[in-house]
């Protein structure tokens, strides 16, 4: 999250923006990232920064992937009891062969919308 923030703000000097809005983050659901969690560390590192007020959006992505049997798609989740959680299983859900990755991990930023006319008339 630290070098999302980062990379925003850089954005955000390139374009001589006064105030970051709003940003929309992809992620995806093999990250096992946290939607509070992001919001969490998004609202701390964003404390002093142009994007202070900056409203975070998170899109989840569904993870997709390929076997070598042809199987393309989504995942199967299996229950770990001791954990009470749902993990994903990397497995083919066809064949049961070990699967490649398609997506499912990226950690993205869809879009910054920010603030960058001079003279913006901001009420209240
Ligand atoms: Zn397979």
């Amino acid at each position: 999250m630290q070098q999302i923030v980062h990379t925003i703000i850089e954005e955000a000097r390139r374009y001589k923006a006064k105030e970051v809005s709003k940003v929309i983050l992809q992620i995806g659901e093999l990250t096992f990232l946290g939607e509070e969690q992001l919001k969490f560390a998004f609202d701390i590192l964003k404390e002093d920064t142009i994007m202070e007020n900056a409203e975070l959006v998170i899109e989840k992505i569904k993870a997709e992937v390929k076997c070598e049997c042809g199987y393309q798609g989504g995942i199967e989740y299996g229950l770990k009891e001791e954990f009470h959680l749902m993990f994903p299983i990397l497995k083919c859900p066809r064949c049961g062969k070990e699967v490649e990755i398609v997506r499912g991990r990226e950690c993205l930023i869809k879009s910054v919308e920010m603030e960058i006319e001079e003279n913006v008339a901001v009420e209240g």
